[in-house]
């Protein structure tokens, strides 16, 4: 196998690092800041240049504001100058419109704009002494026999188009969906299954009230939207599809596709309508599941460990929760120079412990909410039982857990307020 040659940096030096990010999305960069804090010597590689765009609903739910908060991100978010969201209303195509609401004692949500929030992120784990290079997109990974200090070599071209390497004693997966540390590494346990793609576009204008996002949802998918700014009339919109109910003139006209989705949503607009300033940006499909988020050397974090749908706006979370999982475990394995899969075990152990129940519920809602007849049923009773859908949106928001919608209170309000209602 040819192996492509090794970067010289400062003329002379291989390009060497404690600890290698593929991908300095918000798992990337948050990560890298908390092993740069700790003295490791952190670098972080990406395809892109920031700001970059990233197809995104754009929210950042109650449970990210508070991780945002305890690693001392928030100022550097609040600084984008984001909307405050305080709950979400759901809309079916015959009108029932159900709403939820965050705890008055919680964080509220945020409507953010991707691109400067990333670059803010990126910027705060340089200040935190982590190396960014941009520019460089990786496509190859290796991991040599134990021994060797530097035992995994990532394989790149930079933006020169010239291959480059780069060596470490532990790289980390944070390449988002599609990653493709995983996927060389075998660690992807199947292709996606539930076949959705997704058009996200940056609109201007005086819209519906603009404290609560909105997901209208209908047989062929879904409408989101939500506010970005604080006090500029900026949207998110961003329509999912599934791919065999209606997605086929996507691909060769994907504005007009997704002007004609939004119009089917129940979004007063003042005038004409919203101006689309950016966009579409297309992503999907979402499903990936993996068979590990650990192997020798190596950790993902992330979209890269495992997605399943972005309906309930819990991926950023993930990206967080997982970045601030795996820090302290990454540093404890290079401090004593022992990362075989083994000595990562106890990384992979949280992430199950905070991913399962969230999969779980997420399945569920997804149930519901492609099929017509059980669509209708669950948001008229959603509805009726306020407090549930009350407590439904504090759990997807991350901040209650996913069993407190199993509590026998909480089911028999959503029972007694449908009786009532019938
Ligand atoms: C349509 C849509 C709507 C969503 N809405 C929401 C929402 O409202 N709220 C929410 O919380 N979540 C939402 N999500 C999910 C959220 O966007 C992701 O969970 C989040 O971006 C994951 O962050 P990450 O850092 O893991 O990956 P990413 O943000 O995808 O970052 C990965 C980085 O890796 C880089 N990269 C990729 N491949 C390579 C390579 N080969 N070499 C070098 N660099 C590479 C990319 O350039 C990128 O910068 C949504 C997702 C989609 C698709």
């Amino acid at each position: 196998m040819n192996v492509p040659a090794i970067e010289r940096r400062g003329g002379g030096h291989a390009a060497e690092a404690d600890v290698l990010i593929v991908g300095g999305g918000p798992a990337g960069s948050v990560l890298a800041g908390l092993l740069a804090q700790q003295d490791i010597d952190t670098v972080v590689l990406d395809r892109a240049t920031f700001p970059r765009p990233k197809p995104c609903g754009e929210y950042l739910n109650p449970g990210v504001v508070a991780v945002l908060d305890r690693l001392g991100l928030l100022g550097a978010v609040l600084r984008t100058e984001p909307a405050r969201i305080s709950g979400w209303k759901m809309m079916t195509g015959s009108g029932v419109t159900a709403t939820g609401r965050y705890a008055p004692t919680a964080p509220h949500g945020l409507g953010i704009q991707r691109s400067a929030v990333d670059e803010a992120l990126v910027c705060e784990a340089k200040r935190r002494g982590a190396r960014v290079v941009e520019r460089v997109k990786v496509h190859g990974l290796r991991v040599a026999p134990s021994g060797e200090r530097h035992a995994v070599t990532v394989e790149a071209v930079n933006g020169q188009g010239r291959p480059v390497a780069w060596k470490a004693r532990i790289v980390v997966g944070a390449d988002g969906l599609r990653s493709v540390v995983a996927r060389r590494l075998g660690l992807v346990r199947r292709r996606p299954g539930v076949r959705k793609v997704s058009l996200t576009c940056r609109l201007k204008g005086t819209g519906p009230p603009r404290g609560d996002g909105r997901l209208f949802l209908t047989g062929w998918g879904t409408v989101g939207l939500a506010p970005v700014h604080a006090s500029e009339p900026l949207w998110n919109g961003t329509v999912v599809v599934y791919v065999d109910r209606g997605a086929r003139d996507l691909v060769t006209d994907p504005l007009g596709w997704f002007l004609a989705a939004l119009r089917q949503a129940p979004f007063r607009w003042d005038g004409d309508g919203p101006e689309v300033v950016g966009g579409p940006w297309a992503s999907g499909p979402f499903d990936w599941a993996l068979r590990d988020a650990v192997s020798d050397r190596v950790l993902l974090v992330g979209d890269a460990a495992g997605s399943f749908d972005p309906l309930t706006g819990q991926g950023m979370f993930q990206a967080f929760r997982s970045a601030e999982l795996a820090a302290p475990i990454i540093v404890r394995a290079v401090r004593c120079g022992r990362s075989a899969a083994a000595d990562l075990v106890d990384y992979r152990r949280a992430l199950s412990r905070l991913l399962r129940p969230t999969r779980v519920l997420q399945r569920v809602i997804e149930a519901a909410v492609s099929r017509n007849w059980a669509r209708e049923i669950a948001v008229t009773r959603l509805r009726a039982a306020e407090p549930f859908m009350d407590r439904l949106v504090q759990v997807v928001g991350d901040t209650l857990p996913v069993h407190s919608l199993v509590r026998p209170d909480a089911l028999l309000s959503v029972l007694n307020r449908a009786a009532v209602q019938s």
